[in-house]
């Protein structure tokens, strides 16, 4: 096992990592920007390491300022977490060139996934089913992409090699639209993205998002560990996220979640990940995969038993999985939801001090954060302060539970969304569950209009 590994993350996920290692008995460096130095995650860390301004990209995203970190701490492996540098193919070669371990999967397997054209190809190679659309990238041939349309049927999505974060997607109904957006998407792509590749999709229009979490070692053993349903999405983000999923085609699952473990094996994937569906029709069609920890592993931690995070940490030292696909029987029914920092309603952000943090408790109630009372949340970052976690026998104990722990959560001094997430829990169609991925817009917009006409 390492004796000490650094974090090159922040905020909740930085504390997480740190707690999975003070457990397996490993030393940690906590890395952080100037405007973080004060933050209690740091000072619980053995050492920590102050990477730059608080701008991500002179601190976060920093390449050589974290690697000098590791050298003068003797960390022997870093641990990404989720965003910033947790799927950069370059950042994860140059720690491993420089003599560290690399906490996650190779870094060509990071730039295979990590462009959804090459990745839906290696998906479809290990017959796991895709959303129709175009071969590959589209041509230049503007006659061309219109055939491929017509062949497809509209509407159609047009979708940027390189894109995340819900961003470098557009949305085209009809043929007269198609061309300029095809440029548009090109153009956003090359200037966010630095590729300019896109690829076409059929729209799906009303589908759920249902995601597959695998673990796999260094000897071609991988197992999925069940789904979790991320459908209640705000502009392709996800605010609520579950596991089980409710009400779902569970044999397709199986044969899907056998076929992601395959896939794992096929392309000597290693570590933790995600393959993501969207789900029509009692269907499941993949659209991509996340190479990293994602932020909703809590709910698959407590449904199927295994620690994600300590899980990605051993594999990365070389064990062997300790456990087989027979051995996984998820149980019970996990809740997660996310606890931004920002108006309820109006979603603006609402950096901060937090004068009084008063965190729920009692039975299944887990809530994953780095702040406390006396906490400022700076304006710098995502605007996410935590997660609270809700565990029950089944999904409407899981749900009781948190409507309780919300209601006893006090947070002081900033705006959060916690009365939205108390609106949701208590919301007929979500608490029947099986809401698809457009639910959450469409009850805020109609919410937007009543009152209006208040
Ligand atoms: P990103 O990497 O930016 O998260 P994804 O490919 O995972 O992009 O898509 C994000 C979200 O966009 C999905 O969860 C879904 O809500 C929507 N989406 C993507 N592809 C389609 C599609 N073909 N049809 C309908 N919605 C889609």
């Amino acid at each position: 096992m390492f004796e000490k590994v650094l974090i090159a993350n922040r905020g909740e996920i930085a504390l997480r990592v740190l707690r999975a290692c003070r457990e397996l008995g490993i030393k940690t460096v906590a890395v952080h920007s100037e405007v973080d130095a004060e933050a209690k995650y740091v000072k619980l860390a053995d050492e920590s390491v102050c990477i730059g301004p608080a701008a991500s990209n002179l601190s976060y995203l920093n390449i050589p300022a974290i690697i000098s970190a590791a050298e003068v701490t003797d960390a022997e492996a870093i641990h990404p977490g989720y965003g910033f540098l947790s799927e950069n193919a370059d950042f994860a070669e140059r720690v491993e060139k420089s003599g560290f371990v690399f906490i996650g999967p190779k870094p060509e397997t990071i730039r295979l996934m990590g462009d959804k054209v090459s990745a839906k190809e290696a998906m479809k190679a290990a017959a796991v089913p895709c959303v129709p659309g175009s071969e590959g990238a589209l041509p230049e041939d503007p006659k061309e992409v219109v055939k491929i349309a017509r062949d497809i049927g509209y509407p159609v999505i047009i979708k940027a090699a390189g894109g995340g974060g819900g961003r470098g997607m557009r949305v085209v109904h009809t043929e007269a639209a198609l061309s300029n957006a095809v440029n548009m998407t090109r153009a956003e792509a090359q200037a966010a993205f630095g590729n300019p590749v896109v690829y076409m999709e059929k729209f799906l229009e009303n589908p759920r998002h249902i995601e597959i979490q695998i673990l796999a070692d260094n000897f071609k053993n991988a197992v999925w560990l069940g789904e979790r349903d991320c459908s209640m999405q705000r502009r392709h983000q996800k605010v609520i996220e579950e596991a089980p999923a409710p009400d779902v085609n569970r044999r397709a699952l199986a044969r899907i979640g056998e076929r992601c473990a395959e896939a794992c094996r096929r392309i000597g994937y290693r570590g933790a990940g995600t393959f993501e569906f969207l789900y029509e029709n009692n269907e499941y069609f993949f659209i991509e995969m996340n190479t990293r920890v994602q932020v909703e592993h809590p709910v698959t931690e407590l449904t199927a038993g295994i620690d994600i995070v300590q899980a990605q940490v051993r594999i990365a030292a070389g064990e062997k999985l300790w456990f087989r696909q027979r051995d996984i029987e998820p149980k019970g029914h996990a809740i997660e939801c996310r606890i931004n920092a920002e108006d309820p309603f109006k979603f603006t952000p609402s950096p901060g001090k937090i004068s009084n943090w008063h965190p729920p408790g009692g039975p299944g109630i887990r809530v994953d954060s780095h702040v406390y009372s006396g906490y400022t949340v700076p304006p710098n970052y995502d605007s996410m302060i935590g997660k609270v976690i809700a565990y029950g026998d089944s999904r409407e104990q899981a749900i009781r539970r948190m409507r309780i722990a919300l209601s006893e959560m006090m947070v002081d001094g900033i705006k959060t969304n916690i009365p939205l997430h108390q609106e949701l829990m208590l919301d007929e169609r979500f608490v029947k569950g099986g809401c698809s991925i457009h639910y959450l817009e469409e009850k805020l917009a109609a919410r937007a209009e009543a009152a209006k006409g208040q």
